[in-house]
């Protein structure tokens, strides 16, 4: 088909991070406790709010955060999501949010 322009055309990459319904959500009500599965900033969230996570941020530990991260993101994806867990954790402290 020449002249199709879009023929052989790949859909552009999603971005990282899509706004979802849930998240949408937490913006509008800080207490929302509502989670989209298969949204990284949802799980990222759950993590950042857990117990986890918080015996990370007080130093006690970070074994449990980070079996929580390899858990939700996978090993392979640990970099990003203790990345996007640590830029929840913040937000949650109200920093950067
Ligand atoms: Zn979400």
């Amino acid at each position: 088909m020449s002249g199709d322009l879009f023929g052989d055309a790949t859909p552009p990459a999603p971005p990282a991070a899509p706004a979802c319904p849930s998240c949408a959500q937490w913006e509008q009500d800080r207490t929302s406790g509502a989670y989209a599965v298969g949204c990284a900033d949802c799980k990222a969230r759950g993590i950042a709010r857990s117990p986890a996570a918080w015996r990370a941020v007080k130093g006690i530990t970070d074994v449990d955060v980070r079996a929580s991260i390899v858990d939700s993101f996978g090993e392979d994806n640990y970099r990003e999501g203790r990345r996007l867990v640590w830029t929840w954790i913040n937000k949650l402290k109200g920093k950067g949010a």
